[in-house]
C-alpha cells in the first residue's frame, strides 16, 4: 500500500491501494483492485518455545476447536485441539495466514472517492466514532430509527458479536433488520412448525446408519470432517445414494448418483411417497403415535378439526376402536389413518388422505418427465429408503432448498422420514447442522431492550432491489458486519447499486472485502485469536472459550469494544462497558457452566454422549408429534401440506425466458471458502483454485464452441460472471454450476447472476432457480 499524508487532517493517511493490480478491468465489478495475495513469509519459528492458546473457528461451519502456537507474540501455527472429535480442515489451519495477512485493515478507513474506487483516508477511532454518531443522529432525525439497517450474519458465531450488535441498535430504539437466512430459511420455515425445532443434528449416529440418502447436499465438502463416519457406515455395509444435478464429491463416494433437474426435488419425493403408501411400506404404528397424519381436516374450513377451539392441541381423529371421533391423545385411542369409506368421509379427510391425494399423480413415469430421474431410480430409492433401516436423510441446509418452493422440498424429507419411521433413533433422522442449543439454554451478553415502534424488514434474498425500491422504507444508514452482501446476497448488481444509494454504509471487517469496497467507512476488526470471546451456538457441540493469543494489527478492535465506545457516546454505555469476563459469564449463566470451569477446560461438551434428535419420536411441537399442517402456509394462501409447484425461473416453468437463457445454474460450495470467508488466503487458492470455474456438460459446451479451460461468461438479464469452463460429464446436461465465494477483487461473485426471487413460504433465497446462457469470452 502506498500511504501519503494529507495536509490539514490530523492522524489521517491518504490511501490508494495499488498493490499488485489484478486484471479485473473486464470482469466482475470491472475495477482494478489489489490481488489480496495474502502471501505470508514462512515462519521459521521454534514451536517448542511456543505459547499455546485455544479458540474456535467461528463462521457458519463446524466450529472446530483450534489451537494457536504463538512465538514472540506472533501466531505461527494453527492445529486442531485434542478436545475436538474431528480435525480441522485446511481453511481452519490457514487462519495463520489470515491473522498475519499483509493487507489487514489497521485503522478506520473513510471513503475518499466513488464507492468501489478503493480510495480511502485513514482516520482515528475518535474521528470514526464521532462520525458514526453524527450519521446515526442525522438518520434518526430524517427517517426515524426505521432508516437504520443492520446486516449481520454468519461470519462470526462468537457470542460477543452479532448479539451485541442487535442489542446496541435496540438500545438506540430499534432498527430495520435484514431477514431470511440465505443458507437455510426454507428448512427453518418448514422444520420449525413441523418438528418444533431446528438444528437437530444426527452426526453422532451416522455410523449406525444402513442407508444414507444425501439429497441436494454434499457432505464430503460441507461436512468434510465428519465424512469419515459416512465411510465407516459404508464399510459396515451401508448403501449411500446421492441426489444432485452434479456428480459431486459425495456422489463419487456413493453407490448411486441420481442426477435431477434443479428445483424438482419435491416431485421426486412425492413419487417416492406414492410408492411407499401404495406398497404399504410406511410405518403405520409410528405414524399413528408420532404424527399429525391421522388428524382430521374439515372439508368446510380446510383446517384441522379441534375438540376445543381454545386448545390448539385438541386435534380430532377417528378412533378405529370405537368408530367415534375423539381427541387424538385420549386414553386407548387408535387413530385411523384414513376416513375413506366411513360415514365421516363427506366431512373430513385425514392428513394422510390429503397426502395420498397429492402424490397420486406422481407415478414414476410422471416423476421422470418432470425431474429426469429414471422411473427405476425413484422406485428403487423409495423401496430402499423405506425398508433398509435405519436410514438417514442428509439434508443439512443443502442447495435443493434454496429454490422458489424450497420449504416444500425441505418438508418432503420430513414426510419421508416420519412415514417410514426413520426418525428418533440411532442411524436415522434428517441430518441438519446442530449444536449445544438443542440441549442447553445460552444467555445473552447484553440483553436486548424492546424496540420502540413498528419495524418492517429488508428481505435478504432481495436485498438490492428492496433497498433501491425503499422497501419496507428508505434506509439512510447501514451497518454491515460478519457478512459480505456483495458476494453472498443474490443479484449483486442490484446490491452494488443499493450500497451506492444508502447515504452512509459502515462495514466492520478485517480485510477489504467486496462489501467494504462499497462502504463509506470501514472499521478494522479482530479475527479469532486476537480478542477474548465465547462460542456457544447452534452449530457447535462444544461451549468453547476463545482466548486472546496475539495482539491485533494496528488499531483493530473487536465488535464489543466498538459498540461499547459508541454506546458510551450515545448515553447507554453502562450496559456495554464491563470487563469481557462479565459478558462471558452472562452468556454462560443459564448453561450451568461457570467461567472458571471454562477457563480451566477451554472446551466443554454439554451434550449427551450420543445425541438423537427427536428421540423415540418425541417432537418439540405442542403435541409432541410431527405436525404436518402448517397454519402459516394456509394463512398465506398456500397449500398447508406438501405440494409441488414449478419454479417461475426454470426451463419448464418459463419457456420464454428459457429460450434466451436455456441453462439451469446452481451454486456450488467448494472447500476453498465458507461462503466468502477465507477467499483471500493464498494457501487455499493455491491448494484448491485461484480462479472460478463453471462445470458444463460436453453436450452443452460443444455447440457453444467452449473447450475445457476456456474463459467463459455466464450471463442473464441480472449480470454476468466470468470463469473458466470445466467441461465434464460430471454435470447433468442442461445444468451448470457456478462457484460461491469469489471476491470482487478476484473477478466478482457468481451472485451477479443469481435469482433474487424470495422463496414463497419462508422468505429464503432461490439462487438455485437461476437460468443463464454461457458464451466463450472474446
Ligand atoms: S472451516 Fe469449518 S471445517 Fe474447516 S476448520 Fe473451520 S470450522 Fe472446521
Amino acid at each position: 500500500m502506498e500511504n501519503e499524508k494529507k495536509k490539514g487532517i490530523s492522524r489521517r493517511t491518504f490511501l490508494k491501494t495499488t498493490g499488485a493490480v489484478a486484471t479485473t478491468a473486464a470482469i466482475g465489478g470491472g475495477i482494478g483492485l489489489t490481488t489480496l495475495a495474502g502471501d505470508v513469509e514462512a515462519a521459521p519459528a521454534d514451536i517448542s518455545k511456543a505459547e499455546i492458546f485455544t479458540s474456535s473457528c467461528t463462521m457458519e461451519c463446524l466450529h472446530h476447536n483450534l489451537k494457536a502456537y504463538v512465538v514472540d507474540g506472533k501466531l505461527v501455527k494453527v492445529e486442531s485441539c485434542e478436545a475436538d472429535e474431528t480435525v480441522a480442515c485446511l481453511r481452519g489451519l490457514a487462519r495463520t495466514q489470515w491473522v498475519n495477512h499483509p493487507e489487514r485493515i489497521k485503522m478506520p478507513m473513510l471513503r475518499d472517492g466513488e464507492k468501489g474506487s478503493n480510495r480511502w483516508q485513514e482516520i482515528s477511532w475518535d474521528e470514526a466514532l464521532d462520525l458514526i454518531v453524527e450519521k446515526i443522529k442525522e438518520t434518526q432525525a430524517e427517517l426515524g430509527n426505521q432508516g437504520i439497517c443492520l446486516r449481520s450474519f454468519s461470519g462470526n458465531f462468537g457470542s460477543l458479536s452479532n448479539a451485541v450488535a442487535a442489542s446496541f441498535f435496540n438500545y438506540l430504539g430499534g432498527f430495520t433488520p435484514v431477514v431470511g437466512s440465505l443458507c437455510c430459511q426454507a428448512v427453518t420455515g418448514s422444520m420449525t412448525p413441523i418438528f418444533g425445532s431446528r438444528y437437530e443434528d444426527t452426526r453422532d449416529s451416522i455410523r449406525d446408519s444402513r442407508y444414507l440418502l444425501a439429497w441436494g447436499n454434499n457432505p464430503a465438502v460441507t461436512m468434510q470432517s465428519y465424512f469419515k463416519w459416512y465411510q465407516e457406515a459404508q464399510a459396515q455395509g451401508a448403501k449411500m445414494v446421492t441426489v444432485d444435478p452434479r456428480f459431486s464429491e459425495t456422489a463419487a463416494q456413493s453407490d448411486e448418483w441420481v442426477p435431477i433437474i434443479p428445483g424438482t426435488d419435491t416431485a421426486l419425493a412425492l413419487g417416492m411417497i406414492k410408492i411407499i403408501i401404495e406398497e404399504n411400506l410406511y410405518d403405520a404404528d409410528f405414524i399413528r403415535a408420532h404424527s399429525s397424519l391421522p388428524f382430521l381436516v374439515a372439508e368446510t374450513s380446510g383446517k384441522p378439526a379441534l375438540e376445543d377451539e381454545e386448545d390448539p392441541t385438541s386435534f380430532l381423529v377417528l378412533d378405529e376402536a370405537s368408530g367415534q371421533i375423539t381427541r387424538h391423545d385420549g386414553p386407548g385411542v387408535v387413530p385411523a389413518l384414513t376416513v375413506r369409506n366411513t360415514a365421516w368421509a363427506s366431512q373430513y379427510k385425514t392428513q394422510f388422505d390429503i397426502l395420498a391425494d397429492e402424490c397420486r399423480p406422481w407415478t414414476p413415469e410422471e416423476v421422470e418427465k418432470e425431474t429426469d430421474v429414471p422411473a427405476a431410480s425413484t422406485i428403487r430409492m423409495a423401496r430402499d429408503y423405506a425398508t433398509i433401516k435405519p436410514a438417514m436423510l442428509i439434508q443439512n441446509m443443502g442447495g435443493f432448498q434454496r429454490t422458489e418452493w424450497g420449504s416444500y422440498a425441505a418438508a418432503a424429507h420430513m414426510y419421508l422420514a416420519v412415514l417410514t419411521g426413520n426418525i428418533g433413533g440411532r442411524g436415522n433422522g434428517i441430518c441438519d447442522a446442530g449444536g449445544v442449543t438443542t440441549s442447553i439454554k445460552v444467555g445473552n451478553a447484553i440483553p436486548s431492550p424492546k424496540p420502540q415502534g413498528e419495524f418492517g424488514a429488508v428481505r435478504g434474498a432481495r436485498f438490492g432491489r428492496d433497498i433501491l425500491e425503499d422497501k419496507p422504507n428508505k434506509i439512510g444508514f447501514l451497518w454491515t458486519m460478519t457478512s459480505s452482501i456483495m458476494t453472498q446476497n443474490p443479484n449483486t448488481g442490484a446490491v452494488k447499486e443499493a450500497l451506492k444509494k444508502i447515504p452512509f454504509v459502515v462495514t466492520v471487517d478485517s480485510l477489504m472485502t467486496s462489501t467494504a469496497l462499497y462502504s463509506d467507512l470501514v472499521l478494522p476488526c479482530t479475527t479469532i485469536f486476537e480478542s477474548e470471546n465465547v462460542l456457544a451456538s447452534s452449530r457447535s457441540h462444544y461451549v468453547q472459550l476463545m482466548e486472546k493469543a496475539v495482539d491485533p494489527p494496528g488499531e483493530a478492535h473487536d465488535d464489543l469494544w466498538i459498540f461499547t465506545q459508541l454506546a458510551k457516546r450515545l448515553g447507554f454505555g453502562d450496559a456495554f462497558d464491563k470487563p469481557v469476563a462479565e459478558h462471558i459469564k452472562a452468556v454462560l449463566e443459564p448453561t450451568g457452566i461457570t467461567y472458571e470451569e471454562l477457563l480451566e477446560k477451554k472446551c466443554i461438551n454439554p451434550l449427551p454422549e450420543v445425541y438423537i434428535p427427536f428421540e423415540n419420536g418425541i417432537f418439540k411441537t405442542p403435541t409432541q408429534k410431527a405436525e404436518f399442517f402448517v397454519y402459516d402456509w394456509h394463512e398465506k394462501g398456500f397449500n398447508p401440506m406438501l405440494a409441488y409447484i414449478r419454479a417461475e425461473e426454470s426451463v419448464k416453468g418459463n419457456p420464454e425466458l428459457a429460450a434466451k437463457y436455456p441453462l439451469a445454474c446452481v451454486q456450488r460450495k467448494t472447500n476453498r471458502t465458507i461462503h466468502s470467508t477465507f477467499g483471500s488466503l493464498q494457501w487455499l487458492n493455491q491448494a484448491v483454485s485461484d480462479v472460478p470455474h463453471v462445470m458444463i456438460h460436453p453436450d452443452d459446451a460443444g455447440p457453444r464452441g467452449i473447450a475445457h479451460d476456456d474463459w467463459v461468461i455466464l450471463y442473464n438479464d441480472r449480470g454476468q460472471h466470468r470463469c473458466k469452463a470445466n467441461v465434464s460429464a460430471h454435470i447433468k446436461r442442461g445444468v451448470v454450476t457456478a462457484e460461491n465465494g469469489w471476491w470482487e477483487q478476484q473477478g466478482g461473485s457468481s451472485s451477479y447472476i443469481t435469482s433474487d426471487f424470495v422463496e414463497h413460504l419462508s422468505g429464503g433465497q432461490s439462487c438455485n432457480n437461476t437460468l443463464v446462457q454461457v458464451r466463450k469470452e472474446g
